[in-house]
């Protein structure tokens, strides 16, 4: 390492990200023994360090009839090549703690997030969950003929006895929904996530809204619909995640969520959108809202379909242009410590609310 770069690394971990851990801002991770489930098990809360809360290592984005009828052969060995040297990129920066939230059939491999966590050294999540977003392309069959009650018994199983025979378990449960009135079938998911979260005190986080660009107010509404039924499930609003809230226009709505207690997730950014997503934090700051606040990237992968995965979107920009930008926005490195290190060791805590 350069001695420059140590430098920077230091001023990144040592100094920004080494502030006294958890204030205590809710009941989770500030409880003595709160616990976050990573691919090598579980850690402490407080553990996590500077965390990236939404990015993807690999993925197959092909829609899920044909990953069954024409499986990848894919060759892990040339995955870990190719995606390691991003993830040393922001261990130097000081990152700790990567979550994947790559969804169950989207090319979930859980495995491979182990080699990739136990060949860089930063810890690592993976999912449980269904992903019934994207016009239902990646829904398999046993969701469509699943009751609520067998998918919540499929996903609390992954999480008491590990992924297939990995021994790996989830971290989060990640969903797709984009309806604003849901589906029967995205409500169903929504009562088996319900159901699940209250048995394994797992947060629940939900791609929420379609792909495509849409009008104001509607992934808002999309978001509510879920809080809505959830909460009426028993679910406490600070076990979901409200994922892509940077798709909704309209910040009050963002607002109105977190009040409610939920997660707020700008996690799309890209170089460029500095003042965007300096707005709408600085908004929730403003509003004294920042400890519902998550920000990443969605950034990375290695897309199976493609020769050596693609093209890679590195997770660095985060550390070198969004948080220089915070800085020069006028966050102190208390507040830019509590979007990155302390608000995603609470969201992530395994938390039994109702036991
Ligand atoms: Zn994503």
């Amino acid at each position: 390492m350069q001695r420059r770069e140590f430098l920077g690394a230091l001023a990144a971990s040592s100094l920004a990200w080494g502030l006294p851990g958890c204030a205590g801002i809710d009941g989770g991770a500030g409880k003595a023994g709160a616990t976050v489930m990573t691919v090598n098990g579980s850690i402490p809360a407080a553990d996590m360090g500077m965390t990236l809360a939404h990015e993807h290592l690999f993925a197959d984005l092909r829609p899920y009839a044909e990953q069954m009828t024409s499986p990848l052969a894919v060759d892990r060995d040339e995955v870990v090549e190719v995606v390691l040297p991003y993830l040393r990129e922001i261990q130097r920066q000081g990152c700790r703690t990567l979550v994947d939230c790559t969804a169950t059939t989207l090319g979930r491999d859980p495995v491979l997030i182990r080699r990739l966590s136990q060949a860089s050294g930063l810890q690592m999540l993976t999912v449980t969950g269904a992903y019934v977003a994207a016009g239902g392309r990646f829904v398999p069959p046993y969701v469509q003929s699943e009751t609520a009650d067998q998918l919540a018994q499929r996903w609390i199983a992954e999480w008491r006895d590990g992924i297939g025979d990995t021994g790996i378990r989830p971290g989060l449960i990640k969903l797709g929904i984009e309806g604003d009135l849901p589906s029967d079938t995205e409500r169903k998911v929504l009562r088996a996530a319900a159901d699940a979260q209250l048995e394994t005190g797992l947060v629940i986080a939900s791609h929420t809204g379609p792909w495509a660009d849409v009008a104001p107010g509607r992934n808002g509404r999309c978001a509510f619909a879920q809080l809505d039924l959830l909460q009426g499930a028993g679910v406490d609003p600070s076990a979901w995640i409200w994922v892509h809230a940077q798709n909704e226009a309209q910040g009050s709505q963002h607002v109105e969520a977190a009040r409610r207690g939920a997660w707020v997730s700008f996690d799309g950014f890209r170089p460029g959108q500095e003042a965007a997503y300096l707005a709408m934090i600085g908004r929730m700051r403003d509003e004294g809202l920042l400890d519902r606040v998550l920000v990443s990237q969605d950034a990375g992968w290695y897309n199976a379909a493609q020769p050596r995965g693609g093209e890679f979107k590195p997770y660095l920009p985060l550390f070198t242009a969004l948080i220089p930008a915070l800085r020069e926005g006028g966050f102190d490195e208390a507040q830019i410590g509590k979007i990155f290190v302390d608000n995603p060791s609470h969201a992530f805590a395994v938390r039994k609310i109702r036991s």
